[in-house]
C-alpha cells in the first residue's frame, strides 16, 4: 500500500492525509480512532465496527502485529527453556548413558577376556585330548604290530608242532617196530622156555640124556642117575634128545 506523504493543512475541511478539499459532508469523514478529518478514499478500513482513516488502520494492525509478535517471543522464550529444561536433562542422562557405556564396555572387556581364558582352556583340552588320542593310537599301532608278531610265531610254533607231530608219528613207528620185535623175541623166548620147561618135566624127558645138561637143569640128586646112565658112553651129545635138541 502506497501511503501518500501528508501535505500540510490549507484549509480547516481537508483530509488530513491527502489535501483533499472537504466541500460537502459526504465526500469527508471523522476518523472514529483518532477524531482527524479524511477524505471517503483514505477512510474505507473499519476496526471493530469503528470506521478509521488509513493511519490509524496501519498503527492499529502495527499494534496487533507486535502484540502477536511479543506473544508469540514470549511462547518461544518459554518453549526454549523448556527445551533448555529438557537439555539439561538430556544432557543428564547422556552423561548416566556414557557412564553406563563406560562401565558396559568394562564388563564387555571382563567377559572378552573370561571368554578368551575359556577359549584358551578348551583349546588346552583340545590339545590335551588331541594327544592322547595320538597316544591311543600308537599304542592301537603297537598292539597291532605285537598282534602281527605273535601271529608270526604262533606260526612258526605251529611248524614246530607239526614237525614235532612228524618226528613222534616216525617215533611211535618205529617204537612200534621195537615193541613188534619185542614181542617176536618174547613170544620166541617163551616157546623156547616152554619147550625147556617140557624138557624139565622129567617125566616126560627122554632117558637119554647127556652130563652137560642134567647139569645145567640141575635134575633132581635121585634121577640124576637114571639119567646119566647112558653118560658112560662119554659125552654123546647126539645121544642127547632133550635139551641139546631143544638149543
Ligand atoms: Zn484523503
Ligand atoms: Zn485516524
Ligand atoms: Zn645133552
Amino acid at each position: 500500500m502506497s501511503s501518500p506523504s501528508p501535505s500540510p493543512p490549507k484549509a480547516i475541511n481537508q483530509c488530513y492525509m491527502c489535501g483533499l478539499a472537504l466541500k460537502k459532508k459526504a465526500s469527508g469523514f471523522a476518523c472514529e480512532s483518532c477524531g482527524k478529518l479524511v477524505c471517503d478514499v483514505h477512510s474505507k478500513k473499519k476496526k471493530e465496527n469503528k470506521r478509521i482513516c488509513d493511519n490509524c488502520d496501519i498503527s492499529s494492525k502495527c499494534n496487533e502485529y507486535r502484540n502477536s509478535t511479543s506473544d508469540r517471543i514470549k511462547e518461544m522464550e518459554d518453549e526454549l527453556n523448556g527445551v533448555k529444561k529438557h537439555s539439561r536433562s538430556f544432557i543428564h542422562e547422556i552423561a548416566e548413558l556414557d557412564n553406563k557405556i563406560i562401565l558396559m564396555t568394562k564388563g564387555l572387556d571382563k567377559k572378552k577376556e573370561e571368554f578368551k581364558s575359556k577359549e584358551d582352556g578348551i583349546q588346552e583340552v583340545i590339545n590335551e585330548e588331541k594327544r592322547s588320542n595320538e597316544e591311543r593310537l600308537r599304542a592301537i599301532k603297537n598292539l597291532d604290530e605285537a598282534i602281527d608278531t605273535m601271529k608270526e610265531s604262533e606260526k612258526d610254533i605251529e611248524n614246530k608242532y607239526s614237525k614235532l607231530d612228524k618226528e613222534a608219528d616216525e617215533i611211535q613207528e618205529k617204537l612200534k617196530k621195537v615193541l613188534e620185535e619185542i614181542e617176536f623175541l618174547e613170544n620166541s623166548l617163551n616157546k623156547k622156555k616152554s619147550d625147556a620147561e617140557k624138557c624139565l618135566r622129567w617125566d616126560s624127558v627122554e632117558k637119554l640124556i647127556c652130563k652137560k645138561c642134567t647139569e645145567i637143569f640141575e635134575a633132581p640128586p635121585d634121577r640124576r642117575s637114571v639119567l646119566m646112565r647112558d653118560d658112560k658112553a662119554g659125552p654123546a651129545i647126539s645121544g642127547c634128545k632133550t635139551i641139546c635138541v631143544s638149543f
